[in-house]
């Protein structure tokens, strides 16, 4: 494959101001990120502690385990049966789609594919635009300081890190930057509950960022606490790899909607193993598990799917961005982007959640880029801070929750256009994957457990597959009808 440059910008465009930066991550939002920057003409470092690109996407069977509070080590959070939730169609960027490779080897060429083809992208992806001349590898960022408050620089500390045994150089290298950019992703730092008796508990326990594989909990009652995606897909993962039974406990009443969904249902009717419980009251030595109901069982492990912390080691901004006390929500915040104070030379890509990515990390890393530059102006700091105050007081009078402070495709999809549409500068959304988006959301609540293999396409979307394959109306309408469903 031919390595194209896209790091040249036109003469004419010479006048744009042209920044040393460092971005803090090689995962999806690092990677989107140094290509839109050295796009606008930026000299870009990626720093990555890991031995590869990939961030989440490169799987690591090493974990964290032991104890679910121990610092954390090992970056992903991936187990291995991790198929995706969104469709691959409305993932890519808009000049490198993730297409499908049928019969390459090792490629896995179904909609819904497993986190091996994501990684597989990624690497096709920075080898098509020469990105990885910019990544820095075992190289991990311990400092992230203004350097000078006159001339806005930013000192980076960083150390190398042994790709064998991961141990961190005690020397630190440090650097000057105009810009940070910091996208160190924000699945691995797990968030626990405060539950009575965690502290007694002498069996298993264990956070969803250490569970890789089924086969140690064969002939186990395990409890997962939590009931979200990683909860769900788990709980499937457990049932169909032998445990003797699961036992999902939810944080809100399970008659409620948002638990007790017609996928929730199904798979409740499905498995006579899985069982829907209340939230846990206390947690027993011997082993039993009491439910806020007053049932309660004996259980050989507990994981704690409860989600992950925002976390910022690294920073030091003097508090002029911060992560809450609850690791919710990470802030002040412009667009989720820019810290009003310290904006434009540190900035954030990721921090929002359930979007389709890299696609919209493309649109947040050309709003830096073109910031950076001066081809795009930021508002005055003033004007940023009411703009963070009105978002986070509209949320609240809406009853969005603070754990959702950065969730936005999964509170208001709309948001996720409209920023693309304001910042991006690029053509808008298909409707066909505007489309595909609104059924797969509804196949997922229907029926967790064959959502992906749907054959449902409505005529629009299969129009729209079609030229995104670039094939023939009868190639594509086979695609569609489920040559997507077998590797
Ligand atoms: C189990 C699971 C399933 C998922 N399923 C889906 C899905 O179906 N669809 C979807 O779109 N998304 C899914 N995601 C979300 C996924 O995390 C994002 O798609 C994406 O990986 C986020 O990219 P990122 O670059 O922001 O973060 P990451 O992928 O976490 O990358 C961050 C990078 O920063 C590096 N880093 C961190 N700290 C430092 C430091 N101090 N110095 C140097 N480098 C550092 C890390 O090593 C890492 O490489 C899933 C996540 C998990 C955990």
């Amino acid at each position: 494959m031919e390595t194209v440059s896209d790091d040249v910008p036109p003469a004419t465009e010479s006048k744009r101001e042209k920044k040393k930066v460092c971005v803090v991550g090689a995962g999806m939002a690092g990677l989107t990120a140094a290509r839109e920057l050295r796009r606008e003409g930026h000299a870009v470092t990626v720093m990555e502690q890991s031995g590869d690109v990939g961030g989440q996407w490169l799987y690591d069977p090493r974990t964290d385990a032991g104890d679910p509070a121990a610092p954390v080590r090992v970056h992903s959070s991936m187990y291995a049966s991790v198929r995706l939730l969104s469709p691959r169609e409305c993932m890519g960027v808009s000049d490198f789609q993730f297409l499908p490779k049928h019969g390459v080897p090792g490629r896995d060429p179904r909609r819904f594919p497993g986190h091996r083809e994501v990684f597989f992208y990624l690497k096709d992806f920075c080898h098509e635009f020469g990105i990885m001349e910019m990544v820095r590898l075992n190289t991990k960022v311990v400092r992230v300081a203004m350097a000078s408050e006159v001339a806005a620089r930013w000192q980076v500390r960083s150390v190398r890190v042994d790709p064998e045994s991961g141990e961190e150089d005690e020397e630190e290298e440090e650097e000057v930057f105009d810009a940070v950019v910091v996208a160190n992703g924000h699945y691995s730092q797990p968030r626990l509950p405060t539950i009575t008796g965690m502290g007694e508990w002498r069996r298993r326990q264990m956070h969803s960022h250490s569970y890789r594989v089924p086969d140690t909990f064969r002939g186990q009652a395990v409890v997962l606490v939590g009931s979200g995606d990683s909860a769900m897909d788990i709980a499937l993962d457990l049932i169909c790899g032998s445990a003797k039974s699961v036992h999902i406990s939810a944080n809100t009443p399970v008659v409620d909607e948002k638990i007790m969904t017609p996928a929730m249902r199904k798979m409740l009717a499905n498995h006579a193993d899985l069982h829907l419980h209340q939230q846990i009251h206390r947690l027993h030595e011997d082993g039993t598990v009491a439910f806020a109901d007053g049932t309660s069982i004996m259980a050989d492990c507990i994981i704690y799917c409860t989600g992950y912390r925002y976390s910022f080691p690294f920073l030091d901004t003097g508090g002029a961005v911060a992560v809450d006390e609850d690791g919710w929500r990470v802030g002040p915040l412009f667009e989720h982007t820019f810290p009003p104070a310290l904006a434009p030379g540190l900035s954030f890509v990721g921090v929002q959640k359930k979007l389709f990515v890299p696609w919209f990390f493309e649109a947040q890393g050309r709003w830096i880029a073109r910031v950076l530059s001066g081809r795009t102006k930021l508002p005055p700091v003033e004007e940023m801070m009411t703009a963070v105050e009105q978002y986070r007081r509209d949320r609240e009078v809406a009853g969005v929750p603070a754990k959702y402070a950065h969730d936005i495709g999964g509170v208001n999809p709309s948001e996720t256009y409209e920023f693309w549409d304001k910042y991006s500068e690029l053509p808008r959304r298909e409707e066909w994957k505007r489309e595909l988006t609104r059924a797969v959301l509804r196949d997922i609540n229907d029926d967790r457990e064959t959502f992906r293999d749907l054959d449902n396409d409505s005529d629009s979307v299969r129009e729209g597959l079609q030229t995104w394959l670039g094939l023939s109306s009868d190639d594509a309408l086979h695609q569609a009808a489920g040559a997507y469903a077998q590797v």
